[in-house]
């Protein structure tokens, strides 16, 4: 069997894909290493989706699954292990099978990176979180922390720093790898008179501290050695992202980070195949923007297939 397309990630971009491919008559396959949902199922709540003031994210993606299934969306929960794009058909392997289609969109996602220690799981959605966009308005006027020295953890902590009581910016040098632009603005609410953020420097994280959910870390300052505990109601992990795309960096265009990059039509550097959602390179990455990359893929699939 020949599919007309092959989405690979069942993530909120993948499941926009398949609702508009179907709707669009196309014979769609989409292959999930786990459960659909991708970052959203693992979501506690989420309320910057339009249309729901506040919806669970296991529920939305329950939510869009459903309404793909319906279209009749055929899915094989696999992993896939190698890809052959350069042929007119795409086939993808899985452990078990091979899957060929006419056209392919990777919306494989990209994972927070992990801060490495100890009880990081038990804390995620209990205090612990790695989107402040997300998370950040459960904190009002709370402690808070945010780690990392990127352009991300920036930001966040100027994000943060509206709707926090107090905010700690944790880096692990003295010096922070993001832009000018942002460190200047970070610096300007750093030195506010009564800013409510502080930035420790010099400093990893070396334990998470709580119950059932985060009570605070255990700093050491990589200069003096010194071993400090912060209380906290909520951390923020900002360490950078991961694309999974090690399988197609000899084969398709991507950034230095790893992303896919595309054109706006969400075309890769090969033709029929298409990437959508957070393993493309872009600015915001949200359900939202996930979704609307997610159904211009499909339409730009459509077309391809039909030679237009
Ligand atoms: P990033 O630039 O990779 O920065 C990650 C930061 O986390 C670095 O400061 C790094 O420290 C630190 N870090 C890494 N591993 C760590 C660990 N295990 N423990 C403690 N700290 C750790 O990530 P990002 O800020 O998420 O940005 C990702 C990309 O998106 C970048 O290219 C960034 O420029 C871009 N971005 C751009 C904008 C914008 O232009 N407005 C906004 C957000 C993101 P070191 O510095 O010591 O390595």
């Amino acid at each position: 069997m020949i599919y007309d397309l092959i989405i690979v990630g069942g993530g909120p971009a993948g499941l926009t894909a398949s609702i508009y491919a179907l709707r669009a008559g196309m014979k769609v396959l989409l292959v999930e290493r786990m459960m659909p949902g991708g970052q959203v199922a693992q979501t506690t709540k989420i309320e910057n989706y339009p249309g729901f003031e506040s919806i669970d994210g296991l529920e939305l993606s329950m939510k869009m699954h459903a309404q793909a299934e319906k279209l009749g969306l055929e899915i094989e929960y696999a992993d896939v292990l190698e890809y052959e794009l350069n042929n007119e058909i795409k086939k993808i392997r899985t452990y078990s099978n091979v899957f060929e289609a006419k056209s392919l969109i990777l919306a494989l996602g990209a994972s927070a990176k992990q801060l490495n220690v100890a009880n990081e799981k038990k804390f995620i959605g209990r205090g612990l979180s790695y989107c402040a966009t997300c998370d950040g308005s459960f904190f009002k006027d709370k402690i808070v922390a945010i780690v990392g020295g990127g352009n991300t953890s920036l930001e966040d902590c100027i994000y943060l720093s509206g709707i926090a009581k107090k905010v700690y910016l944790i880096h692990r040098r003295d010096t922070f790898r993001g832009e000018q632009a942002n460190v200047a603005n970070f610096t300007k609410i750093l030195n506010q008179e009564n800013s409510n953020v502080s930035q420790i420097l010099n400093s990893t994280i070396i334990e998470l501290i709580g119950e059932n959910k985060l009570e605070g870390i255990i700093l050491e300052n990589k200069v003096n050695g010194e071993k400090t505990k912060l209380n906290l109601d909520g951390l923020f992990v900002a360490i950078g992202r991961k694309p999974d795309t090690e399988l197609l960096k000899d084969i398709l265009k991507l950034n230095s980070n790893g992303y896919i990059i595309t054109d706006e039509k969400m075309r890769t550097s090969i033709q029929g195949v298409f990437a959508a959602g957070d393993v493309r390179e872009k600015s915001l990455r949200q359900i939202v923007t996930a979704c609307s990359d997610g159904a211009i893929a499909a339409i730009s699939a459509f077309e391809f297939i039909k030679g237009g």
